[in-house]
């Protein structure tokens, strides 16, 4: 692994202090040092990357990633594609987020069995290319709740793209057996989702399931996530110990003070993309406004925004990412989270990319060594094509992102004209 330097960068070190010009050096798999101004550290040996001004930023983390959804317009197609398609997609698709700079990536539940555990290894390994992944179970859920897809005539449970258990017994064996299976997390569904045909603020899972669930990842060291929409599936989540709260969409007084009291040891990642886009951007699809209105989705946009708000200004973790893989949100656009941060949270663009990097680490349980650009973090970055604190759509685009290196390798090489092999020799 040869040792590069960045040299003529404007950093964004995720930390939140404002972008300095400077120098970052990578050595190995780590950022062995960052200076400020320019021809600070010596270029001998090294291959130099003259980036003329471009934007050194951390990797972002996706904190609700489901390669398996499969950019179609609704839940069936997921669940008709075969395990060998299945899989096949997913690796394709991992290396789609490493190619739009997100160098990790936290699953929130395949729609099969053992997809987020063999696609983290084989990342892992080597074998296919794809951010630093924490594999989910499938979404465990009870009769009727969200991803429950079986029908009274078909009753075939492999069909749906969730695990559905009754009773406590029942979901001890469920989580028992992705435990085996080798997941960093188990994943719950204890609140409904509109376009699943199940309302938002429907709570269908008891106490006693859930805790149960938490308690056998518990004992084995692993964490808890959970799809939690409606104000009291939230709070079920803050009672048992649940670590990842997806959505967080409705909430009380109680909820708010819930949540700001345990914002140390929580991540909030509603999934803000999914919601603006499903209920105003996929009439093409057949979900027109009027339609995702009806079904509900604008009041809930509502609801989640103010909600949202509340939870930053009380200092709760809120992390981009959540349900892209649908047509009308397709895999790879999920920097749009960041844009929508600032659009309808009112973050600042430092803020929205504080939130991808810095907090990044965290959700990925290396808060020691990932998401910043600090002398002995892992080297995870992206050279970034002008200013996303002026523009944050940049990190949309493709062609703006100039290179992704992924543990001090490139995984995507700048294209710039001035990048060098400078060998000793040649050093006077
Ligand atoms: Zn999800």
């Amino acid at each position: 692994m040869p040792n590069v330097l960045f040299t003529n960068v404007r950093i964004i070190d995720g930390s939140g202090t404002p972008p300095y010009s400077g120098e970052v050096l990578v050595q190995g798999n780590r950022i062995a040092r960052v200076a400020k101004g320019v021809r600070a550290i010596a270029t001998a040996g090294i291959t130099v990357i003259d980036a003329a001004g471009a934007t050194l930023m951390p990797g972002m983390t996706e904190a609700h990633t489901h390669f398996a959804w499969n950019d179609q317009p609704g839940l069936n197609a997921i669940q008709r594609m075969p395990p060998e398609e299945h899989i096949l997609w997913c690796a394709h698709i991992a290396e789609r987020y490493l190619d739009m700079g997100w160098t990790s990536c936290v699953g929130a539940a395949p729609a099969k069995a053992r997809l987020d555990v063999v696609i983290r290894n084989a990342i892992a390994s080597g074998q296919i290319k794809g951010p630093r992944y924490l594999a989910a179970s499938q979404e465990i859920t009870v009769p009727g709740g969200l991803a429950d897809e079986t029908l009274p005539h078909l009753p075939f449970p492999e069909f749906s793209f969730g695990v559905v258990v009754s009773g406590v017994e029942e979901m001890r064996a469920a989580v028992r057996r992705f435990l085996k299976y080798g997941v960093d997390a188990i994943k719950l569904n204890l609140s409904g989702e509109y376009i699943a045909g199940i309302p938002a603020e429907f709570t269908p899972m008891t106490d006693a399931e859930v805790a149960v669930a938490v308690e056998e990842a518990k004992l084995r060291g692993k964490r808890v996530q959970a799809h939690a929409r409606s104000c009291e599936s939230i709070k079920q989540c803050l009672r048992h110990g649940i670590d990842v709260i997806y959505h967080a969409s409705f909430t009380d007084e109680e909820a708010l003070d819930m949540l700001e009291a345990a914002k140390d040891r929580i991540f909030v990642a509603p999934g803000l993309a999914w919601l603006v886009k499903t209920s105003y951007h996929a009439s093409q699809w057949g979900l027109t406004p009027e339609v995702t209105a009806r079904m509900g989705y604008h009041r809930e946009l509502e609801m989640a925004i103010e909600s949202l708000k509340k939870m930053h200004k009380r200092g709760v973790r809120i992390l981009p990412g959540g349900d892209y893989g649908f047509a009308w949100i397709p895999h790879g656009s999920n920097a749009t989270d960041l844009e929508y941060f600032v659009k309808y949270l009112g973050f600042t663009p430092m803020e929205a990319i504080v939130a991808a990097t810095k907090l990044g680490g965290q959700i990925m349980m290396q808060p020691d060594e990932l998401g910043l650009v600090k002398e002995g973090y892992l080297a995870d970055l992206l050279l970034v094509d002008g200013d996303p604190l002026a523009n944050i759509t940049l990190l949309q685009d493709k062609a703006r992102i100039l290179a992704v290196m992924k543990d001090g390798t490139f995984h995507r090489q700048p294209d710039v004209r001035s990048a060098r092999s400078v060998m000793p020799a040649s050093v006077a």
